[in-house]
């Protein structure tokens, strides 16, 4: 990719773009063009469609999304379901009429079926059913996929697709009503040690495992892939290891070192049993993540209480 190409970022202000906009930088792209609520309504599709033909990007990074953990997908499932089909069908159709270069789009490891076998292939997309509580998000992120391999079968638009695996760091959301486990264990352990609380509680029965990828090597695969990555298959991106969620509330806790006791809420619900994606795909086009599991969170928790305060 050419360093003064025009690339856009849509959703930059969100814990995936902005890290992609990080990316970007330090990669010395010079023409970037940003775009989030305040600059157009994704979810409007004459406004998004103007937006790109005044911007005339030649890449584009669709990270745009409405995102939540476990409770929020439950309590509002129409947002999830509606805002997310809208932005992607506006953005993908409006960077196929306006002549975009490649678009890249983001899915989420919650696309497999609940019950897929573990590490989850690229293969077993659509072959069982989904867990319930998030399956209005991950409907949506299936069309988006789907609506990428259909561009570029009917127009032989440059569209691909990643598949994260559960993310997080600095810019993460740490509302404990819509925030990830892993943010709102921070926080839940940081306000636990500042007011000299005796127990946190976790959610679940700290069974359930999932598999953690700190944000920023997230970006250096989005652009590893935008450079050298373009076939209708998705590509899985994740770091092959997991843990269980009781084992992550004790990293946290001691990354935060807070001394007192976890306590599980079993009558909180688990989600699904596991999500580790298998990453055949990408090791073989040569992409390794670099930060480990620890140090990820050592610098969101650094991140965090320096906004804090
Ligand atoms: P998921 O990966 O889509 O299931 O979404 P989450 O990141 O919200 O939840 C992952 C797991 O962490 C679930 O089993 C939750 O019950 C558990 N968990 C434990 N404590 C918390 C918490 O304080 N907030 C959230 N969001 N999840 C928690």
């Amino acid at each position: 990719m050419d360093r003064q190409a025009r690339v856009c970022v849509a959703g930059y202000k969100g814990l995936v773009g902005a890290a992609i906009l990080r990316r970007l930088t330090s990669a010395g792209f010079t023409d970037i063009v940003k775009a989030d609520r305040g600059e157009v309504d994704l979810t409007d599709q004459a406004a998004t469609r103007r937006y790109f033909e005044h911007e005339k990007p030649a890449y584009v990074f669709l990270a745009a999304a409405r995102v939540g953990g476990i409770l929020a997908n439950s309590t509002y499932p129409a947002d999830f379901i509606r805002d997310n089909l809208l932005i992607q069908t506006n953005v993908i159709d409006a960077a196929h009429k306006t002549g975009v270069t490649k678009l890249l789009f983001l899915g989420s490891s919650c696309i497999y079926p609940k019950l897929a076998p573990q590490p989850l292939k690229e293969e077993s997309l659509l072959t069982g059913a989904l867990e319930e509580t998030n399956e209005w998000y991950a409907i949506a992120k299936i069309a988006g996929i789907k609506m990428v391999q259909a561009y570029r079968r009917q127009y032989g638009f440059k569209g691909i697709s990643l598949m994260p695996t559960n993310l997080f760091g600095p810019g993460d959301n740490f509302d404990l009503k819509t925030a990830h486990v892993l943010p709102a264990l921070i926080r839940k352990f940081h306000e636990a040690k500042r007011d000299k609380s005796r127990e946190v509680v976790v959610w679940g029965t700290g069974k359930p495992r999932r598999e953690f990828m700190y944000v920023d090597d997230l970006a250096d695969a989005a652009l590893f892939l935008m450079e050298r990555y373009d076939d209708e298959q998705f590509v899985n991106v994740g770091v092959g290891r997991d843990l269980t969620i009781a084992e992550l509330a004790e990293l946290v806790r001691e990354v935060v070192g807070f001394d007192g006791a976890i306590q599980l809420d079993p009558s909180k619900p688990d989600g699904t049993p596991q999500k580790l994606l298998d990453l055949t795909r990408i090791s073989a086009l040569g992409f390794t993540p670099k930060t480990a599991l620890r140090e990820g969170i050592e610098r969101t928790y650094r991140w965090y209480v320096e906004r804090s305060g």
